[in-house]
């Protein structure tokens, strides 16, 4: 077998299923290609993508300017590690910090990776700058979070299949109740040892939690006043994916510009990924201004392959995609639409409870409880019909297609949605 042979459907699960750890439970269709909205399986047969790579694919599948830049930059120079200066880093960085409005990016690849970085950064920032002891710093959670897989993000995890038997966990968190500002102002007043609080503007993988308005800006007001550095986890919800070019620009209305404006909720530490690359490779980042970002220096950090000249290049072209094509108001758009037709479905449908979420990343809650296969079945019988989406919990299905869809592809996606809905038993 080459890597050039074309394997079926069945040949394909066959080889992950015995060659490779069951770390994930796959919906059962194995795909060969993708182009914008569309993906297309092993057979030829042709779907709608209503995943996205889990948020990765804002710009669409394979979209043409990021595969060139990348093409182009991989034929240029891929990799020289951070040991030497690279023409295409700075430049990235000069793009990026500008955009989002921060002095300084600090390059990782994985949103894990930037997730962890965020948590150095803090700490180190609060014995360095803030002055608590050594040792002693805590940083303030929600509960129900998804910061992704290493040790130190599950040990402040309340999911036990993601913390089980992992163990020994890091210390150093304090988990509060999501959207809850009182929690927060008694975690904050209870301790003088907090470093920050990290938190998802909107929670993705818990279900499409979106917190109640006002709820953000409130919390980085109350962080401000006790010196608490107020971290965005927007590797889910950033890159236009909430109809903003962040999550945290809240109801600011960057009409034409894809720029982060005046935000509602401006983060100490922003974190991004996924969507960075369009999807095309891994690239994640951390953002933050002087006062915080320089208390990292040579020796207490890196990656060899965080910042490297392919990363910058596809990650340039990306968030140049997401301005040219004004994939923010898009998403704006379409999630309008998306939410208004769902909610007016499930007032004549008992299978669907509601909707809910925030630009193009919602979720459908199903009349059924969290243990139940109901969502998973309901994702097997859109498959069938030619929409690939998955379920977060039992009972609830997240949809998050590419931000570069139109109008008519959304509602021929609605109406395949309420007809397997409608037909499933
Ligand atoms: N943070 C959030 C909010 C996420 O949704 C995810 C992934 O889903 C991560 C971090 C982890 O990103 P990665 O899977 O690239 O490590």
């Amino acid at each position: 077998m080459t890597v050039l042979d074309k394997l079926t459907s069945e040949e394909a699960i066959a080889l992950e299923n015995n060659y490779g750890a069951h770390n994930y439970h796959p919906l059962p269709v194995v795909l060969s290609r993708g182009e914008g909205v569309y993906v297309w399986d092993a057979e030829g047969k042709k779907y709608y993508d209503f995943l996205s790579a889990y948020s990765a694919v804002n710009q669409g599948h394979c979209h043409p300017k990021i595969i060139d830049a990348m093409v182009q930059q991989a034929k240029t120079l891929t990799l020289t590690s951070r040991a030497f200066y690279n023409d295409m880093l700075g430049k990235y960085e000069k793009f990026a910090t500008q955009l989002f409005g921060f002095d300084k990016l600090l390059p990782m690849n994985t949103g894990a990776e930037a997730v962890e970085t965020a948590l150095k950064l803090a700490r180190k920032w609060a014995y360095e700058v803030k002055g608590i002891d050594e040792n002693n710093a805590e940083i303030i959670v929600c509960e129900n979070n998804f910061h992704g897989r290493t040790t130190t993000i599950i040990s402040f995890s309340n999911d036990p299949v993601a913390r089980k038997n992992f163990g020994p966990y890091t210390k150093g968190f304090i988990k509060i109740e999501y959207d809850n500002l009182q929690s927060l102002q008694e975690a904050l007043e209870s301790n003088q040892n907090i470093a920050a609080f990290l938190v998802e503007p909107i929670q993705g993988e818990a279900g499409v939690y979106v917190p109640s308005e006002g709820y953000l800006a409130a919390a980085k007001k109350m962080c401000a006043a006790h010196n608490v550095l107020f971290i965005a986890d927007e590797v889910q919800t950033g890159i236009a994916r909430t109809g903003r070019l962040l999550a945290t620009c809240g109801n600011c209305s960057c009409e034409e510009k894809n720029c982060s404006g005046t935000p509602e909720v401006k983060a100490d530490i922003l974190i991004l990924g996924k969507a960075l690359s369009g999807g095309a490779y891994p690239v994640s980042a951390v953002l933050a201004n002087n006062h915080i970002m320089d208390v990292i220096q040579p020796g207490n950090h890196g990656s060899t392959f965080g910042g490297n000249p392919i990363a910058a290049a596809v990650a340039m072209a990306a968030l140049e995609v997401v301005a040219d094509e004004k994939l923010a108001i898009n998403a704006d758009a379409l999630g309008i639409i998306f939410r208004e037709e769902l909610a007016a479905f499930a007032n004549e449908n008992d299978l669907v409870k509601s909707v809910r979420g925030k630009g193009l990343l919602n979720a459908v809650l199903i009349n059924d409880t969290e243990e139940s296969s109901t969502a998973w079945d309901i994702c097997m019988k859109l498959k069938d019909n030619g929409l690939l989406a998955k379920p977060t919990h039992g009972n609830i299905i997240r949809f998050a297609p590419p931000l570069v869809m139109n109008k008519e592809q959304l509602m021929d996606c609605i109406s395949i949605i309420k007809k397997t809905i409608t037909e499933f038993k």
